[in-house]
């Protein structure tokens, strides 16, 4: 399937150019106990809707951003560093 990503520095360009790396899940306090880095560490939600995923523009600027997209229709939202 193919569509088009924003990357907040080089624009709209085709998703071929870019690397999904997965949702984004806010990092836990280094005093956590072991069962919250076990899940920030290993558990995804794999949400159907809309999801905050890290992204890298692998054939462009190189940059890492975050991008807020419909799993169900690759609608991008909003896309920043
Ligand atoms: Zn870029």
């Amino acid at each position: 399937m193919s569509f088009q990503l924003t990357c907040p520095n080089c624009g709209r360009r085709s998703v071929s150019e870019f690397t999904c790396k997965g949702e984004f899940t806010p990092r836990p306090l280094p005093s956590a106990d072991l069962s919250d880095w076990t899940d920030y560490l290993y558990l995804r939600q794999n949400r159907r809707g809309r999801q905050l995923e890290w992204w890298y523009h692998r054939s462009g600027c190189q940059s890492w951003f975050l991008v807020e997209r419909d799993t169900t229709d690759n609608t991008q939202h909003r896309s920043y560093w």
